[in-house]
């Protein structure tokens, strides 16, 4: 099943188009879409034994994040060991987690303004909570998940580098920097959950590829290990950590610019695309500008 925040209220998204759940549910199900994903089970089961149902026609400018109010968003860094390389790091032992604060989450289709000239990609595969969960096992954590869908974790490397530690939250939260969409599908809908192609393309050319059986802290070990110290809770997000091929370690680096277009896809799921244009607010000060 695939739900849509289309303008606004949840819809199903069929072959033909999309159907809108309050209408189609004569009412027994609402518009919200948190209400949605929390119901996701729900849902399903009415969707199931509903006759087929009218659709119309879908509009790609009027899809809206997913999960519109997360109230936890959680991302996973160095999650692939030829990132990790590619950073200069370690593999790591346990996963690098930290947050992207939600006024940051945006749909499909959203036009970001670049903050500085070191605006960074990185296409990950995001979870969307269905349920609560604490202290999960990973025997059962997909049970918590009501869908995935595709996200960029776009980063300003100068804010995230800066300073005696790094400050991966604030330099991943400017706003329109945490794009998701087009949908979200649930797990049972996907050919095989563990094993999704992800990658993206800068105005057309290949920046990322990868597959998500290549994450280093798969789906089931990311839920129990971050549930052992936070509820999880409907709604939430996890941005599961981005493979290779990010600008900054590239070789020339290559940042965001006014004018590109950058298009996130995830098997099983679809592809958006995200546009650039210039920042009118002063850039924050840094002292070194950023080195990495
Ligand atoms: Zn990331």
């Amino acid at each position: 099943m695939r739900l849509a925040n289309h303008a606004g209220r949840a819809v199903l998204v069929a072959q033909d188009g999309i159907i809108d759940l309050e209408r189609a549910s004569g009412g027994r199900f609402g518009s919200d879409m948190s209400d949605a994903i929390a119901e996701w089970r729900q849902i399903q089961e009415w969707e199931q034994k509903a006759n087929p149902l009218p659709a119309q026609p879908l509009d790609p400018e009027l899809l809206q994040a997913p999960s519109p109010r997360p109230r936890q968003v959680f991302a996973i860094g160095l999650n692939y060991a030829d990132h990790a390389d590619e950073a200069g790091y370690e593999l790591p032992q346990t996963p690098p987690t930290f947050t992207k604060f939600p006024t940051c989450i945006t749909g499909p289709g959203t036009e970001v303004r670049l903050v500085g000239d070191r605006v960074d990609w990185e296409i990950e595969m995001v979870l969307v909570i269905g349920c609560r969960a604490f202290a999960a096992s990973e025997h059962d954590a997909w049970s918590h998940v009501a869908g995935v869908t595709a996200g960029q974790d776009l980063s300003a490397r100068d804010v995230q580098l800066e300073g005696p530690s790094p400050q991966f939250s604030l330099g991943k939260s400017f706003p329109g920097f945490g794009p998701t969409g087009p949908w979200l599908v649930t797990p049972d809908d996907l050919e095989d959950r563990e094993d999704l192609e992800l990658g993206c393309l800068l105005n057309g050319e290949p920046m990322q590829q990868a597959r998500t059986s290549q994450m280093l802290f798969a789906v089931p070990e990311l839920i129990a290990r971050l549930s052992t110290v936070c509820p999880l809770l409907p709604g939430d997000l996890i941005f599961t950590g981005t493979p290779s091929g990010v600008g900054n370690r590239r070789s020339p680096q290559r940042f965001l610019r006014p004018g590109d277009v950058l298009n996130s896809q995830l098997e099983g799921v679809g592809s958006f695309e995200t546009r650039f244009v210039a920042s009118t607010i002063p850039q924050a000060p840094t002292k070194k500008g950023g080195q990495q």
